[in-house]
């Protein structure tokens, strides 16, 4: 599903690279976290998956696709079959939750009576099923955290990326967000979580790939956060 092949990436008027020839592959329907220190390259590897970066030397195959050969207006049928969900949310403040999750389905297109069905499905499965009425500011921060996974899901993609997505979250509220995407995970997405937190990964006993300073230092199955480090 994600294929690196000797990944650089290194930013302009940088010395050093943000991913130094990192080998990488996640197939279909894994679960896998990237851990490292801030500063060790998650975000980038998030950001070239989706092409919002090229990489500078290697070759990245994404859902079938080369990133490097990808045409401009292919991007976007790309980053239809990728989620995103952030640390700091990026919900609309004025919508509802409902508007916020249909938000995702009106820019493809979906029909009116395609969004009232997948919504309330989508906001059941996330566990919030009854606040569509409400504000992201009415809710706790895991809830909208929870509306943030629900509009990155709702049209079923094969891919599910996370960058910190408990970053501002306590460590209960945490635990229940990645349990979110474990069971997002079990409907057959692959699920990819950025994180440098420690209690959340040892809970899940997942892949672990650990970056330090863009090197890819250990990759194991089943890991916890210290693995290899
Ligand atoms: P992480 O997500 O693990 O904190 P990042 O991928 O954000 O790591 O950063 C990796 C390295 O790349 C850091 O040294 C960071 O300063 C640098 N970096 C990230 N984005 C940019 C950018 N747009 N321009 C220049 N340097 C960047
Ligand atoms: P937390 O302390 O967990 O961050 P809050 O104290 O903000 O959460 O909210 C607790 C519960 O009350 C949540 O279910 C939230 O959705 C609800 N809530 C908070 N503010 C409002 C509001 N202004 N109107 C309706 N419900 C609210």
């Amino acid at each position: 599903m994600i294929l690196f092949e000797n990944v650089t990436k290194t930013y302009p008027r940088t010395t050093r690279p943000a991913l130094d020839d990192v080998n990488l592959e996640i197939p279909r329907g894994e679960f896998a976290f990237v851990v490292g220190t801030s500063g060790s390259g998650k975000s980038t590897l998030m950001q070239l998956v989706m092409k919002e970066q090229d990489a500078t030397r290697g070759r990245i195959l994404v859902a079938g696709r080369d990133l490097d050969r990808l045409p401009e207006r292919k991007v976007p049928a790309l980053r239809r079959e990728i989620g995103c969900v952030f640390q700091d949310f990026r919900l609309l403040p004025n919508k509802t939750v409902f508007q916020n999750v249909a938000y995702a389905l009106q820019v493809l297109g979906s029909s009116r009576a395609r969004i009232r069905q997948t919504v309330p499905e989508t906001l059941e499965l996330v566990g919030l099923a009854g606040m569509e009425k409400r504000l992201p500011h009415q809710l706790s921060g895991g809830e909208q955290q929870r509306v943030a996974i629900a509009r990155a899901f709702v049209n079923r993609p094969p891919i599910l990326l996370a960058d910190e997505p408990t970053g501002n979250l306590d460590p209960d509220t945490s635990l229940g967000i990645v349990q979110l995407l474990d069971r997002i995970n079990r409907t057959g997405t692959t699920v990819v979580m950025a994180t440098h937190d420690t209690v959340t990964v040892n809970a899940m006993r997942k892949r672990v790939i650990r970056l330090d300073r863009g090197v890819l230092v250990s990759d194991m199955e089943a890991g916890d956060y210290t693995t290899g480090s």
